[in-house]
């Protein structure tokens, strides 16, 4: 967007962004933005509704009169004959519905007397009257441009297994016959119910029918009624009491409004003058309602129609509206053969119409404001993304020097100065901080583009700003070029793929994302990206994330601007609460995009550049000067961080750093902590020694519906994993690491949370090396919460730290593998929700050490499969998952389950070893700090040798010793985390093995001094300490041996 459009808080510049994200400004321009929609404000009525028959599609009465006077009847004798006897019971039945028009035709037909008339009479009322009267549509579709609700209410019968309804049904909103309803006019509960779904009032309604037996029950119900007789009359009669205009409607357009309306004596000698036009001839205006801030009008003089678009009257910015500048690209596109409608003529002399106009050859055509394009088949809706492509590429491809345009805009740094310009505006229109847009703020100018070229940009190239041919998918002009100027064309491009990531509900501008674009036969936008490349001729755009980024931060910039005029003006409270979150929601999208960049510039370093220092990811990424800010924060019921730290870098080491959207996730969390989890942790805990122990408790069931419904569920995918937000709920490690420590506090959190190991690490697996039908089959239902599974690898028989050890075999046995082994230690898999294992064995012994191992997806219900006991961590089960020593007997297992080929197990054990493998930190240094706070809380309030204990020397040392080793801790695992979210799995390892060693020995120290604390009742189940020791314990172990991590830390250190 350029520059001009920029006024800080000018109603106009509001108004014009607004047309940038709305495709349907009238539904929300009253509210938010000005009060240009006067019509619907003032209009008394907001609905209109039609009886059928008669009224939009001819009367059987007028045909009834036409065939008696064809064979000499007398007038009425048709329907008078058709209505006696028990002709008359069977006509009603017909109009409930409980008999077909075929079947009251044949009542008819039983009596031979006049049958000969009657029945082709009828015929002919189901063949002939098949056509809507076209000065009623006309009528209507003026009705609908204005904001008003259109229904019909009408008697009809079956015909033909279908209503009889031979009406665009697409004109009205709510449609009520009296077969369906089974009530039929005019019993006043079928005209209640018409007014009910319309949702008006009867006073705020008008009804049109041709009956007066029908109108009476409308109008004592408070019903304005028209009785129709000759349509012209009705329409008129209809005109007046709605006070607009109800013919001559274009599609687009609305009545011209009062504030907007143009003298046409000037005008009409001026078309004379200029364009040779007979000022005799009527000149008839509207004006289109959609994606204009200059006013444009449809005009039709004579049989001739045009467009004139024109400057708003008053004072204006003097670069805005800039009539000239329209023109003059529109001018010379079009003798570039870029499709633009034609110019005629451009009048600067404000004696015509007060301001300057210029004038345009009316190109119709179709206008597709929905980006799904429903109605169409998905070849078509290829083929006219396909043509909206090809229309941009049109005008990027225009030589700006042959145009005569290379004064159009300054030439260069264009998405630097849009950056500049959009901060100063956002700045402008800040009501409160929102975390993602200083973020972007920063990031955006560090990460500009190096290489820009310079085209003509449309500067809001959009599906809705095109016409289309009417039947052929063929852009026929490109509209609103009020922000074009000389910039960057991956602008436009991403402008153009704005709607994929927004929601189909997003307010604004109905988006994408989430529909099956395949299925539709639309584009994504990176085809979309290509298929420009291609057509342009160009390499690929490798920072389109970037290109995204700034589209979306342009967009939150705009709403926020929207947002805070809401709050000057007379919005309700939840509308601008409403377009605050929108405006948010933009902000979190457009860094999704910036960390998406974030991941793919960190992906083309070069692993190891010997001039770059070593450590180059171990330190902070700004300077230390200002990075951080200090606050005190406090939060209900245990989870506070007594100093933390504010980041301005990107390791953000306090939940207060973290994106409203992650922010709030964070307090969901902590909220649904104290109210569901805390106070059932006793009961949960007594449970695990029941004799039903075995069997998942209900409780836990339902804390999983209760977390699910809070969109508290799959929270530990990371996005690296999952960059299309598919499956979980699109965190960064370094952000679920938040979240994760919190879960930590209690042993119960993470399996509510659908967060709990080895289901997490699992679910990674088939994530990165699943096949589709494998992650159909076990993904989808473990992610729903459904099933649970278990990791079977370690043996007794061998040390097993050492996973080249491993003796169980897979053997290939025609379309199956066979499996042999013992296991133990297989955590999850006495559970009954239990369905699947996933087992570690050798398919080739001979192989290099590394590629003897495979892993292979097994059904838990497979004969052969045997669990021989569970085992217990010192006395505690852990039911009802435990951990379970396990043997395979001949276990056939069909081919396609082996996860990525045979001899890979290796290397999808080191990738199981990607995030999964600290979360078990994360909720360590949850179980530490929730150890540290129940000491603290004991030692305020016991006494011993005459004082609080937390006044005894050696306690307070323990304190702050445990606070210490708390917060080294927590930030080695941020660190971690964030690295595992900027850096690539192998750059991490060393990091990851420190928190693995230094996490379980932190807390067990800090809840071996919490248990010394509370004397005797620490080692109880009365407090979850000892429940924490036990566990922290065997973290050293489980997730491999002390040593062994070690042992890697030391190996990586020695190759610096
Ligand atoms: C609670 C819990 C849950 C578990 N869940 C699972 C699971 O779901 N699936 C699964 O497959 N396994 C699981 N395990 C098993 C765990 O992964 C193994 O216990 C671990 O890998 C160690 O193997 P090991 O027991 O065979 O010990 P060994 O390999 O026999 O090692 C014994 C000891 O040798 C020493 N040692 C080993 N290597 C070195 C070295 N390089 N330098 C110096 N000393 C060394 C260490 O002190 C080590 O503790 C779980 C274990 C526990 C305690």
């Amino acid at each position: 967007m350029c520059v001009f459009g920029i006024s800080y808080a000018s109603p106009y510049f509001l108004a014009k962004a607004w047309n940038i994200v709305s495709p349907c400004r009238h539904l929300y321009v009253p509210v938010w933005v000005s009060s240009r929609w006067k019509h619907t404000k003032s209009q008394q009525y907001k609905a209109v509704i039609f009886e059928m028959g008669g009224v939009l599609i001819p009367s059987p009465a007028t045909l009834a009169a036409e065939w008696e006077f064809r064979n000499s009847l007398q007038a009425g004798w048709l329907w008078k004959t058709i209505l006696s006897g028990e002709k008359r019971v069977a006509w009603d039945r017909c109009m409930l519905g409980e008999l077909t028009f075929e079947e009251f035709a044949a009542v008819v037909s039983k009596e031979k007397q006049n049958s000969n008339i009657i029945k082709p009479y009828l015929q002919a009322m189901t063949s002939q009257l098949k056509y809507q009267i076209p000065a009623m549509r006309e009528a209507i579709q003026c009705i609908r441009a204005e904001g008003l609700k259109t229904a019909i209410l009408t008697n009809n019968f079956w015909f033909k297994d279908q209503s009889f309804l031979p009406v665009e049904k697409v004109d009205f909103d709510v449609i009520i016959e009296s077969c369906r309803e089974g009530i039929k006019k005019p019993n006043p509960e079928i005209y209640k119910l018409c007014l009910e779904h319309l949702k008006v009032h009867p006073t705020e309604s008008i009804y049109l029918d041709d009956s007066g037996q029908n109108l009476e029950p409308a109008a004592q119900l408070g019903m304005i009624t028209i009785k129709v007789g000759d349509t012209n009359t009705a329409i008129q009669k209809l005109e007046s009491l709605l006070r607009f205009p109800l013919h001559g409607y274009v599609y687009g357009t609305q009545a011209v409004r009062k504030d907007t309306d143009i003298p046409t004596n000037r005008l009409k000698e001026y078309l004379q003058t200029t364009l040779g036009l007979s000022s005799g001839e009527p000149l008839t205006l509207r004006e289109f309602s959609h994606g204009q801030s200059n006013f444009t009008y449809h005009m039709w003089s004579g049989d001739q129609q045009l467009v004139l678009r024109k400057k708003p009257p008053g004072k204006l910015l003097q670069s805005a509206h800039a009539m000239e500048k329209e023109y003059r690209v529109m001018k010379a596109l079009g003798s570039m053969g870029v499709p633009v409608p034609k110019t005629l003529a451009i009048c600067e002399d404000p004696s015509v119409l007060g301001t300057s106009f210029y004038l345009m050859e009316y190109c119709p055509g179709r206008i597709f404001k929905d980006p799904t394009l429903p109605g169409q088949p998905a070849c078509q809706r290829t083929e006219i993304y396909s043509a909206m492509n090809h229309a941009l590429c049109q005008i990027h491809q225009v030589d700006i020097h042959a145009a005569g345009l290379d004064d159009y805009g300054k030439s260069g740094n264009y998405i630097q100065r849009q950056v500049h310009t959009w901060t100063k505006q956002y700045r402008a229109s800040e009501t409160h901080n929102i975390q993602a847009m200083e973020q972007l703020i920063k990031w955006l100018p560090e990460n500009l583009p190096t290489q820009e070229k310079t085209t003509i940009v449309h500067g809001d190239f959009r599906l809705d700003n095109l016409i289309f041919h009417p039947e052929k998918p063929e852009v026929l002009a490109i509209l609103d070029w009020e922000l074009s100027t000389l910039g960057d064309p991956i602008c436009d491009v991403a402008c153009s793929c704005l709607a994929h990531y927004l929601p189909p509900d997003f307010p604004i501008l109905k988006g994408l994302n989430n529909c099956d674009l395949t299925e539709l036969g639309i584009p994504s936008d990176l085809e979309y990206l290509t298929l420009y490349c291609d057509n342009m001729g160009m390499n690929p755009v490798e920072n389109w994330n970037f290109y995204m980024a700034f589209t979306f931060f342009r967009v939150a910039a705009i709403l926020q601007g929207i947002y805070k005029r809401s709050l000057q003006g007379q919005a309700s409270s939840t509308k601008a609460e409403t377009a605050g979150k929108l405006a948010e929601n933009t902000a979190d999208l457009s860094w999704m995009f910036a960390i998406r960049e974030g991941f793919r510039k960190f992906k083309s370093i070069p692993t190891r550049n010997p001039n770059s220092p070593v450590r180059k990811y171990s330190t902070w990424n700004s300077p230390r000067s200002s990075a951080t800010n200090l606050l005190y924060t406090f939060s209900p019921n245990n989870h506070c961080r007594h100093l933390v730290s504010v980041p301005k870098g990107h390791l953000i080491v306090s939940p207060e750093g973290l994106s409203p959207r992650i922010q709030e996730l964070y307090h969901q969390l902590t909220m649904f902590m104290d109210k569901h989890i805390y106070p059932l942790e006793a009961e949960l805990t007594d449970y695990q020694r029941d004799k039903n122990r075995w069997i998942p408790n209900p409780r836990m069931e339902k804390l999983k519906s209760e977390a699910k419904a809070n969109g508290l569920w799959n929270l530990f995918l990371p996005l690296k994993t999952d960059p299309e937000i598919k499956y979980g709920a699109g965190l960064t490690n370094l952000e679920y690491a938040h979240l994760c420590e919190v879960m930590g506090r209690s042993l119960h959190a993470p399996e509510a949370f659908n967060c709990s190991a080895p289901d997490t690490g699992n679910m990674e697996i088939l994530l990165k090396y699943g096949t589709e039908a494998q992650k159909e089959q076990w993904l989808l239902p473990l992610l729903e919460g459904k099933i649970r599974s278990c990791f079977a690898m370690t043996e007794p028989q061998v040390a097993s730290s050492d996973a080249t050890n491993i003796k169980a075999s897979i053997v290939e046995v025609g379309d199956s593998f066979i499996l042999n082994g013992h296991k133990w230690w297989t955590s999850g898999a006495m559970d009954p929700r239990c369905k699947l294992c996933v087992f570690m064995g050798k398919t080739d012994p001979q192989a290099h050490r590394h590629r003897q191992q495979s892993m292979i997806l097994v059904s838990m219900d497979t004969p052969g499969i045997t669990v021989v006991r569970p085992l217990s961590v010192f006395g505690i089960e852990d039911p009802p998952g435990g951990h379970g020593e396990l043997t395979f007997e001949n276990v056939r297992v069909p081919k396609q389950n082996i996860l990525l080929g045979p001899g890979r197990g290796f290397e999808i054990a080191q990738g199981r070893l990607g995030p999964g493998r600290i979360h078990h930190c994360m909720r360590l240094i949850g179980y530490a700090d929730r150890a540290l706070q129940l000491m603290k809380d004991r030692v305020k309030t016991r006494v011993a040798f005459g004082r609080p204990l937390a006044e005894q020397g050696s306690i307070m040392a323990d304190i702050a010793n445990s606070r210490i080793e708390i917060e080294q801790a927590r930030l080695l695992v941020l660190k971690a985390a964030h690295l595992m979210d900027t850096v690539s799995d192998k750059e991490v390892a060393s990091e990851i093995s420190m928190i693995k060693l230094v996490a379980p020995s932190m807390a067990l120290h800090v809840i071996d001094r919490a248990i010394q604390a509370f004397g005797a009742a620490g080692l109880s189940n009365d407090y979850p300490l000892a429940q924490f020791f036990g566990w922290a314990r065997a973290l050293r172990l489980a997730d491999g041996p002390d040593e062994v991590h070690r042992a890697v830390i030391a190996k990586l250190e020695l190759k610096r």
